[in-house]
């Protein structure tokens, strides 16, 4: 796997920090090329992270450099395992989802770009401790339709064909989170039926966004 790859993840979670959707070492990124996963480390702020800290392991999460993955890595496999169009995980504690994702509320179909993440809405994964098994299960169940969720009480997480997808559907997440949240605290939001959502969902089937 290709040092670039690396890099690119790297400049990523760096990023997060700039934009103020993680700081220190909160998230994760991970990318997936020819069997491999390369997934950020643990616990490291993304400030000091060099390539050589960044963990490689297999599908099945065997280390194939003895660097500890993310405490996520479960999640991460699970979704690699279960999507099989998934080419790059992105997981953070953005501002806006994090305070969604503490109410436990979903993203409904209250404008027409929440079926770019895939689906009529975006779920809020149910609460279990970070790092664990029943977090990943919980995960997997809220992406059954969408490439994006809302992990409750701590952030959200999507996934990409490749990085820069996955990236930009964490922007995605995190805009539509704060015009919900706005919306939601109005109790005046018009909700799209899920006939209209729906043919929005067609529609973007052959709209094909750059990123
Ligand atoms: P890691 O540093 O282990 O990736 O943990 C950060 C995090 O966001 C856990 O949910
Ligand atoms: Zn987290």
């Amino acid at each position: 796997m290709s040092n670039s790859t690396k890099k690119k993840i790297i400049l990523a979670s760096q990023k997060f920090v700039e934009v103020g959707f993680n700081i220190g070492s909160e998230g994760n990124i991970s990318v997936r090329k020819r069997g491999e996963i390369l997934i950020t480390p643990s616990g490291i702020n993304a400030l000091d992270m060099k390539e050589s800290d960044i963990s490689v392991i297999d599908l099945n999460g065997n280390s194939k450099n003895n660097i500890k993955p993310s405490s996520e890595v479960k999640i991460h496999l699970a979704i690699y395992n279960n999507k099989k169009t998934a080419g790059a995980i992105v997981h953070c504690h953005s501002h806006w989802a994090s305070v969604l994702s503490c109410l436990r509320k979903k993203i409904p179909a209250f404008h027409y770009m929440v079926a770019e993440l895939g689906g009529t809405e975006i779920k809020c994964a149910e609460y279990a401790t970070f790092g664990t098994k029943q977090l990943a299960e919980n995960v997997v169940r809220s992406l059954r339709d969408t490439k994006g969720c809302l992990i409750s009480n701590h952030g959200q997480i999507c996934f990409g064909q490749d990085l820069s997808e996955a990236i930009h559907l964490s922007y995605a997440i995190e805009k539509l989170s704060k015009q919900y949240y706005f919306c939601f605290i109005s109790r005046k939001t018009k909700l799209l039926d899920n006939e209209e959502i729906k043919k929005v969902l067609n529609k973007f089937k052959s709209y094909k966004a750059k990123h």
